[in-house]
């Protein structure tokens, strides 16, 4: 009987052993980021959607009733934080927290706009307030993607992911140079539009879902990632920017695919822009102080000014325009000349793809391709790429970043 039991215990270890062992799956979690959504030095509100607690050094309080308001403003010793009800007094030098207590049902509302996630508020230096959303990356970028690029088809879904994964490996290199600031990124175009929850869209969601922990590489480092809306059919040199320094991944080059424009399909690939003789007289009274056009003189044309293309980059975008208008002569340098072309609605120039020319000797008419800086990862390149049915990895790493790869951080 003994010797069953034995051979029977026997067999059945051998069989466990021969088992194949299955890992459970790696569910390792996504580095928070801290975003700062506003800075001011008035008065401002909160409206709490679920429980919050608000974690103080003697306690911690509960807030978060229904359509009451909390409000915010700087105080003689620090800031206060309070309702009709409450009041809480803060130094200078102190940082408040507020969690939500159910971290998938809890928002909040500010400025008109919902998030989730946990609040952080504090001084900055100029003793203006911060007001900090602290956030799973992973969540983050959710918000990011729909407020980067359109997720409104299905056939998007790879271009989709090409962005998540750009905008992953941006945020991650922004937490790492800011990780002793107090917060990471901001909201909006100084780094990423960082959307309200009621944008977020499902395919949006899905292609940061199915890159989770995905970032772009470089020689062991994370890339440098860069992207803009539509290059216009050639890409952008990153060396005629910024440091001035060369990157092998960014460098200027046709964007197309067989014999065909990647991102043609874009509203912005080619477009035309028109300035009258007074809109330049107001736009150069505007940038320099000076205005010289009357309607009634019969000199107006004299004064007219004269423009110059003195250096194009390596692509073929305007470096330096000169402007010689009246007494006054003066030389725009990259981005300041699209500034300098603000139109009536008070858009700048989408590009320095441009060329131009005049209209009936009376009209400006500069002609060009492209919206953005053209450097990196084209988005609208991506999109038709997605549609043409090419993969994120064909759109980051054949196309726009040669010489990367992706690799999972977490
Ligand atoms: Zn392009």
């Amino acid at each position: 009987m003994k010797l069953k039991i034995f051979l029977f215990t026997l067999f059945t270890l051998f069989i466990f052993s021969c088992q194949p062992r299955v890992k459970p799956p790696k569910v390792s979690k996504a580095p928070k980021i801290n975003v700062l959504l506003a800075e001011f030095s008035n008065i401002d509100s909160i409206l709490f959607d679920g429980k919050y607690l608000l974690q103080l050094e003697e306690a911690r309080y509960q807030l978060g009733q229904r359509q009451k308001n909390f409000y915010l403003s700087p105080s003689k010793t620090g800031f206060k934080f309070y309702n009709t009800n409450r009041l809480f007094s803060f130094n200078q030098k102190d940082v408040a927290y507020l969690m939500p207590v159910d971290t998938r049902k809890a928002r909040f509302k500010f400025r008109n706009k919902w998030y989730k996630g946990k609040i952080i508020f504090r001084l900055s230096d100029q003793q203006s307030i911060l007001l900090i959303n602290q956030i799973d990356l992973e969540e983050y970028l959710k918000a990011v993607l729909v407020g980067e690029m359109p997720s409104n088809k299905d056939a998007y879904l790879e271009a989709l992911k090409a962005q998540a994964i750009c905008a992953r490996t941006f945020a991650l290199s922004r937490m790492e140079q800011n990780k002793d600031k107090p917060f990471h990124v901001y909201a909006d175009v100084r780094d990423q539009v960082y959307a309200s929850l009621e944008r977020r869209t499902s395919l949006a969601d899905r292609a940061v879902e199915a890159t989770r922990g995905v970032a772009l590489m470089f020689n062991g480092q994370l890339a440098k990632v860069y992207y803009h809306s539509t290059c216009g059919g050639i890409l952008e040199d990153i060396s005629n920017y910024w440091s001035g320094k060369r990157v092998s991944y960014l460098t200027s080059r046709k964007d197309i695919i067989g014999d065909k424009f990647t991102c043609a399909p874009s509203p912005h690939f080619r477009w035309q822009k028109t300035f009258s003789f007074q809109q330049i007289d107001s736009l150069f009274a505007a940038r320099f102080g000076k205005s010289f056009f009357t309607i009634n003189s019969s000199d107006t044309l004299d004064l007219f000014c004269k423009l110059k293309v003195l250096e194009r980059t390596s692509s073929g975008r305007v470096k330096a325009l000169e402007i010689e208008y009246a007494d006054t002569s003066v030389v725009l340098n990259n981005f300041s000349i699209r500034k300098f072309f603000t139109d009536r609605e008070g858009k700048s120039l989408p590009s320095l793809l441009f060329k131009l020319s005049l209209q009936n000797d009376s009209t400006l008419v500069i002609t060009g391709g492209g919206y953005g800086h053209g450097i990196g990862l084209c988005q609208w390149g991506a999109l038709n790429m997605s549609t043409m049915g090419f993969r994120y990895y064909d759109i980051l790493v054949n196309q726009y970043f040669p010489g990367t790869y992706l690799k999972e951080m977490y």
